[in-house]
């Protein structure tokens, strides 16, 4: 189950982009696994961006994670790049990683 439909089936089903997300059942594909290497973290969202890339709700997709603060790849974008962009995380995965490192 993707991401988009742990939400859709929550509060937040008004969102009807979400009917036509191309990650369904690909969960695994867009969050990070306990103590994932980086390596095996790039090769996973290199293979979700794919995912996106074909997605016909992409911008409604990447607006909400923004918005949200969501964790994950959503709309080809990781939570690091939207950190990066200013919409802030309070502890973003990748950033305090390698401000611990
Ligand atoms: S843009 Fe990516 S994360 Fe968003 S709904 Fe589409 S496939 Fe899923």
């Amino acid at each position: 189950m993707a991401a988009v439909e742990i939400i859709r089936s929550g509060e937040l089903a008004q969102h009807d982009w979400m009917r036509q997300a191309a990650c369904k059942g690909l969960t695994h594909l867009f969050f990070p696994t306990p103590a994932e290497r980086p390596q095996a973290r790039e090769r996973r969202e290199a293979t979700a961006r794919e995912v996106c890339a074909s997605c016909s709700v992409r911008s409604s997709c990447c607006e909400f994670a923004r918005d949200e603060h969501e964790y994950g790849l959503w709309g080809g974008e990781s939570e690091d790049e939207r950190h990066a962009a200013g919409f802030r995380l309070i502890a973003p995965i990748g950033v305090r990683a390698r401000s611990t490192g």
